[in-house]
Parts: C-alpha cells; structure tokens; sequence
C-alpha cells in the first residue's frame, strides 16, 4: 500500500467515495469527542471573564469556579486522548488501508489501490 500519487509521486493525495459502498470512517475515540467541545467551552468561558474583567467589575467567582472545573476536564480529556492516541492511530491505518479509489491533489490523477 502505497501513499503517494503513481503518477507524480506527490504525498497529496485524497480518498474518494466510492459509489455503492457505505463511506468507511475512522472510529475517532470518544475521549477527542468529548475534548473539542471542552476547548470551546473553556475558551467562551475565558472570553467571558476577560469582557467581565474590562467592563465590569471582575469576573465573578461562580464564572471563575466554572472556568477551573472546565480547565480540568479539558486536562482529563486530553490525557485520556493522549492515551487513545494509539488506537486511533491504528483505526486510521486501516481506514487508509480499506480505502479503494484514490485522487491526487497536485495532477488530479485517480487510480485504484
Ligand atoms: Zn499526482
């Protein structure tokens, strides 16, 4: 299984759907799926206090007791991901294993594997 493009040798080629056949996904591990809407939770939630800190008096302490807890679990989550990290690398290995027709991205060369 080769990864680049047969015809120009770029790395920058691309699955294409294949008609027919279900799309094969990779299995993304809940600890990532829980990890991104924590990052987002935690930057609003710092944006917030920082508005409250320049426009009003401060950012209360319920908000600041909501941007630690959130903090943390944006800590928890990650190391958790960092721990599914190998699996996930594997089931991205087999999707790209599984994946039949390709497309290049430089000369828009298709072939199939
Ligand atoms: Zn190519």
């Amino acid at each position: 299984m080769q990864y680049r493009c047969p015809q120009c040798q770029s790395p920058k080629i691309m699955p294409q759907a294949q008609a027919g056949a279900p799309a094969a996904r990779p299995v993304v591990p809940k600890s990532l799926v829980f990890l991104i809407p924590a990052i987002f939770v935690l930057l609003l939630l710092v944006l917030i206090s920082i508005a409250m800190w320049i426009f009003g008096n401060g950012a209360g302490s319920t908000l600041q007791v909501a941007t630690v807890v959130v903090f943390i679990v944006c800590v928890i989550a990650g190391f958790l991901f960092y721990r599914d990290l190998p699996d996930f690398k594997i089931s991205m290995q087999a999707f790209m294993q599984s994946q039949k027709k390709w497309k290049c991205r430089e000369c828009n060369h298709e072939w199939e594997s």
